[in-house]
């Protein structure tokens, strides 16, 4: 290889590290002597990415070289505990404590945000963690004053499956909340924790798009919902809406025709918590509805599984929208629909969440392979479904 210009050493080390090929990349950093600021550069932003094999690489490295940094003894600590090196993972985390408490508050959140997060999901994955989460938890806890008080990184129950979240990452949100957010390997499902900043979030309301965009986005609403119900219910039964929008869109669809009922989301989710904590009411007593629709409001939902229970109860199907969540899962700040800003949106679906919820209750879900959702108990073609979905658009 020629003299290193520092241009060639990133490109190199970034596209050796994409390569996966461990035995070239080893090569390649110790065949000769590189700049330690440059290699302690390609191992921050190498564990910035996750990339914590080749960052793992380097700290050791530099360690021989007689380095110590923060940035150090996070790839250190977390690169000994995932390769099975408790040697090295012990050097890490005994210099991490001191190193954290040096770092201002802001730059402990970024510390933690940026280089620590990322790698929470190799950690879990990784069969030390799998015998002794302990261990994972005691890198973590040096961070506890970026996280709320009291806050301790253990798993939660999906609200999807049952199954076991892990904890995931941490979002800022509103600028001053911190919430953990927890991912199921199971369905897909991720969520934040119970939402404690939430009655703020919803004090603020929707923000609404500009009018002309709304309206046209509401009477394309009208007239897919007003498809559906022509063609798939019954015309003239009841229907419930709990869209996020104080009762407009039900507005219309009775101006349109339809007997269309209104009820704000958080009434129903109070109401589906009673009914889950008294005995089952009978279902001679229940209110019956053809169709619920819900806009803009399922990703505000705490208790996605109950409230479905809740509104399938009443009726045969649940109309929503909601963008699917991406694979790979964006991080926070890469997905405007986590809503940092707002704090409102708390779950997040992804296709095989969906289909998990369907199974469960042995429901359809139909979707028109975007935002628009059905789970319906009804027999339903999906081109039907897709068919009706394109007309409107
Ligand atoms: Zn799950």
């Amino acid at each position: 290889m020629e003299e290193n210009e520092p241009y060639d050493f990133f490109e190199t080390i970034f596209r050796l590290d994409a390569c996966d090929d461990m035995h070239e990349f080893l090569e390649f950093v110790q065949g000769r002597r590189h700049s330690t600021a440059d290699m302690l550069s390609a191992m921050t932003q190498l564990l910035g990415r996750g990339r914590i094999r080749s960052a793992y690489i380097l700290g050791m490295l530099l360690e021989k070289r007689g380095q110590r940094s923060i940035v150090m003894s996070i790839a250190l600590s977390v690169g000994g505990l995932i390769f099975g090196n408790a040697i090295e993972e012990g050097n890490g985390l005994a210099s991490l404590e001191a190193q954290v408490q040096a770092l201002s508050h802001e730059r402990q959140m970024e510390v933690y945000d940026q280089m620590v997060a990322p790698l929470v999901s190799h950690l879990w994955a990784s069969s030390a963690a799998k015998q002794d989460a302990e261990r994972v938890w005691t890198i973590l806890r040096h961070f506890q004053d970026v996280v709320t008080e009291g806050f301790d990184w253990t798993p939660q129950v999906c609200k999807v499956c049952g199954g076991k979240a892990d904890y995931w990452f941490h979002g800022h949100l509103r600028g001053r909340y911190r919430a953990a957010y927890y991912w199921c390997a199971q369905c897909d499902y991720l969520s934040t924790e119970a939402p404690y900043w939430w009655e703020e979030s919803a004090a603020m309301g929707e923000v609404d798009p500009p009018p002309a965009q709304m309206r046209q986005q509401w009477s394309k609403r009208r007239a897919f919902v007003g498809l559906l119900l022509q063609n798939l219910w019954d015309v003239h039964g009841e229907n419930l809406d709990c869209s996020a929008d104080g009762g407009r869109f039900a507005r219309t669809m009775r101006e349109a025709g339809f007997r269309y009922r209104y009820q704000g989301a958080q009434t129903l989710a109070r109401a589906a918590d009673r009914e889950v904590k008294r005995s089952r009411r009978s279902s001679k007593t229940l209110e019956r509805y053809e169709l619920v629709t819900a806009f803009d409001v399922w990703q505000q939902c705490a208790e996605p599984g109950k409230m479905l229970d809740y509104l399938l109860a009443r009726s045969d199907g649940v109309l929503f929208n909601m963008p699917l969540l991406p694979d790979p899962m964006p991080k926070p700040g890469e997905w405007a629909f986590y809503d940092l800003s707002g704090g409102r949106n708390i779950s997040f679906f992804a296709p095989r969440s969906m289909r998990r919820l369907a199974e469960r209750r042995q429901l359809q879900w139909l979707s028109n392979g975007e935002e628009l959702h059905l789970l319906t108990r009804r027999e339903i073609s999906g081109e039907v479904f897709e068919g009706m979905a394109r007309w409107i658009r």
